[in-house]
């Protein structure tokens, strides 16, 4: 065979391939380096025939791996020699007849800059149409109804492209060939604005309209990618407060989304990194520091979460004069899930929403906005949805696939298929009924979605017997059923996301409760191992009384009756400067009598107990607020003071710390200083804990994770205490808190361990 004799190669790709523009991007490479053949979607991703001389056939493999698509991410290329057939064109094939699916669904995409472009071009054919979009940008997982991605497979199956469409979707050379998703105002979907039972204006003067009635203060409901937003004008405190009544949403924060950057900086200091994360095409909401008041936006924290439009329709509704910081928070009452299907957002939406801004294109399934922060150990994700999911955040070896069904917090579902750990969008809290269904259509749509059958599957699931999700995984009909202990999936979340199965480490989970091994609540724990060899709980903090058990959540005072009962003097605490009160006095009877009182090692009560010393005596309405309130209250904070923790037979003491905050409190000291001087102690006695195992058994690694380390302030003087001298691992990918338990869940079942130790996995 001479060197220029045709060959030809069959390249299989996996990754996030489909969706994203990856055939046009494959066909424009053919036809560069005069290539014949043909790409299509597979199950597995992309499959690509090409034939030509070698030489061509290696620049192509290299362009493909040096220029992919924006949105694209390859994972693994498989390339193979094979005979030539002799074909004399390039094309772009049908997909492949469905078989087992493992493909993975692009996440939603931000609409990109050229599509702006347009959408503002008088002389564009989309000049406007607020469902612009193209191969490099739109819907994805919000549209999917199932794999491949195809036009048929998504909710806009029923629009028939027009000839110019159709002749953009057939043209390789087009921005928009095999756009799935893509219409115009000719043949595609369009916006109706509906007050009352009445459709009020369509097209262009619904927008104009709807961004008139937020400049005037009204609460406007709007079909977004993955459900319905409530907005209002984020400046107008009546607006925002009707909204807040409306809702039955007392203190927690809502989101603003902000016309552009320069509008950001108006009303928050938003960092470089800030700036980054905020514009990526995931644009998820951003934690920036609050600068101007924005009253009943969100109290008890100086955070303000912003996010850019990412919408077409935002941009229109902001180029129609819609105000600069608009509030959009998920269309329904508090913790139920979003609404997404119009029927259901009406009757939700009612009497919430002054009007409704409703798009034609049908919602595939529910996809929140996601919620990161940028610090300067890179950004972090709290919550993950819109534009993260359902991209694949691992590999995990497993012969059988493993359905992880996460806890009943911030739940989210991990499905492991082909290798791939995937994810699921953000679901919720499963204490209501709505989210719990919800949930189980989140469980449906996965399993179908990767055509699986139970009884080929494992699942995994939280210990806690009454979870909702536990007591649904134990009544699947699966091959397996497996219960992996909260904390130690919080720990293997973070290995998992890291590839890293093998390396023996210190994980440190801190969090507000989970179920322990033992049936008591757990919050404050190290383990030794690995995700192969399983996590052995080495150290603990030491066993306070709680009384009330969970429910003592939302009573902070309830967690403070708790961790003093060991203080002689703790019945004082009834009198300046802590007047705690009836709630307060009940508890210790409660303790007193030994009822409803149960041991814990939680550090969110610990937390919780302090933040009532310090001032913070209400009931709180979300999980971890007074939390989130104490290290609010401690971050402007200059403070030398530290709280002293002991670490002593495996047990992290918790008594002295509180004394000096207790006696700090007397002294009459800033709040501001106790905060901060609870934290640094706590980081300072986390840390010698920390290097005391490390030292004693020769590990080099610590890993953090568990909603505690949300906290910013903790995490940073904790990496402080520890470095140089120990590497520190956290989350990246999944949170920290609940929502990254399934994935910690599915890499122990993964490698055969419930993450005690090792059992056989038929
Ligand atoms: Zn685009
Ligand atoms: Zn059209
Ligand atoms: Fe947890």
């Amino acid at each position: 065979m001479t060197p220029t004799s045709p060959q030809a190669r069959e390249l299989r790709i996996s990754g996030v391939v489909q969706g994203v523009g990856f055939r046009p991007f494959v066909y424009r490479l053919a036809h560069r380096h005069h290539l014949t053949g043909w790409v299509l979607n597979d199950e597995c991703g992309v499959a690509i025939h090409v034939e030509g001389s070698s030489q061509a056939l290696d620049a192509f493999g290299e362009d493909l791996q040096r220029e992919p698509p924006v949105a694209a991410r390859i994972d693994s290329i498989d390339v193979q020699a094979i005979d030539p057939i002799g074909l004399d064109a390039f094309l772009v094939r049908e997909s492949a007849p469905r078989n087992s699916p493992t493909a993975r669904i692009s996440p939603d995409i931000a609409v990109c800059d050229d599509c702006v472009r347009e959408l503002f071009d008088p002389c564009d054919r989309r000049y406007q149409y607020p469902y612009i979009n193209c191969s490099n940008c739109g819907p994805r997982l919000s549209v999917v109804l199932a794999l491949p991605y195809d036009r048929s497979h998504t909710t806009m199956f029923s629009w028939t492209l027009c000839h110019a469409c159709l002749r953009e979707y057939q043209d390789p050379g087009n921005r928009r060939f095999h756009a799935q998703p893509m219409a115009c105002a000719e043949c595609g979907p369009g916006y109706t604005l509906h007050e009352g039972t009445s459709v009020v204006a369509d097209s262009a003067a619904a927008i104009l309209r709807a961004a008139a009635l937020l400049k005037h203060g009204s609460v406007i409901g709007i079909k977004g990618l993955g459900g319905y937003h409530l907005a209002c004008d984020a400046i107008n405190q009546t607006a925002v407060s009707a909204l807040r009544t409306r809702k039955f949403r007392k203190d927690k924060p809502f989101a603003v989304m902000v016309r552009d950057v320069e509008a950001a900086r108006r009303i928050a200091a938003v960092s470089r990194e800030a700036e980054m994360l905020m514009m990526t095409a995931a644009r998820p909401i951003v934690l920036v520091p609050r600068t101007a008041e924005l009253p009943h936006v969100a109290p008890d924290t100086s955070d303000l979460g912003l996010m850019l439009p990412y919408s077409p329709l935002h941009y229109l509704l902001f180029a129609n004069g819609a105000p600069e910081a608009i509030v959009m928070t998920s269309g329904n009452r508090s913790s139920e899930p979003i609404a997404y299907e119009d029927a259901d957002a009406f009757e939700r939406l009612h009497g919430m929403a002054d009007a409704i801004l409703v798009g034609e294109r049908a919602i595939a399934r529910r996809v929140e906005d996601s919620v990161a922060r940028a610090s300067s150990g890179g950004s972090r994700i709290l919550r993950r949805a819109r534009g993260y999911a359902t991209d694949a955040v691992a590999e995990l070896r497993s012969a059988t696939p493993i359905l992880a069904l996460g806890a009943d917090l911030k739940n989210a579902i991990t499905l492991v298929v082909g290798g791939q750990a995937i994810v699921s969008q953000h679901i919720g809290d499963l204490e209501h009924y709505d989210a719990t269904r919800a949930f189980e259509e989140a469980v449906r749509d996965l399993i179908n979605m990767y055509a699986l059958e139970y009884p080929d599957v494992i699942v995994a699931h939280d210990l806690h017997p009454e979870y909702k999700s536990t007591v649904f995984a134990r009544a699947l009909p699966a091959a397996v059923h497996r219960g992996v202990q909260h904390h130690r999936a919080h720990v293997a979340s973070v290995l998992a996301e890291r590839g890293d199965t093998t390396t023996r480490c210190l994980g440190i989970a801190f969090d507000g409760t989970g179920y322990g091994d033992d049936g008591t609540i757990w919050g404050g724990e190290f383990f030794v191992g690995s995700v192969a060899t399983g996590l052995h709980r080495v150290a603990h903090l030491r066993t306070a009384s709680l009384p009330g058990g969970d429910a003592a959540a939302r009573y902070p005072l309830q967690a403070a009756a708790g961790f003093l009962s060991e203080f002689s003097d703790a019945a004082k605490m009834g009198r300046h400067p802590f007047s705690f009160g009836r709630r307060y006095d009940h508890a210790r009877d409660l303790i007193a009598a030994d009822i409803r009182v149960f041991p814990t090692t939680s550090i969110g009560r610990l937390f919780d107990a302090v933040a009532a010393l310090v001032g913070f005596d209400r009931e709180v309405t979300f999980e971890g607020q007074a939390a989130v309130w104490l290290e609010q209250i401690a971050a402007p904070s200059e403070t030398r003071l530290s709280a002293p923790f002991e670490f002593r037979d495996a047990e992290l003491d918790f008594r002295p710390a509180l004394r000096a905050v207790v006696d700090w409190r007397m002294d009459g000291r800033e709040p501001s200083d106790i905060a901060r001087g609870f934290h640094r102690g706590l980081a300072v006695g986390v840390a010698d804990a920390a290097r005391q195992i490390c030292a004693a058994r020769g590990i080099h690694t610590v890993v953090l994770s568990g909603g505690v380390f949300q906290n910013e302030l903790l995490l940073a003087s904790v990496r402080d205490q520890l470095s140089p001298g120990l590497r520190v691992w956290t989350n990246e990918k999944v949170p920290p808190n609940d929502g990254g338990i399934s994935l910690g869940q599915a890499a122990l079942v993964a490698r055969g361990t419930n993450g005690v130790r090792r059992c056989a996995i038929v």
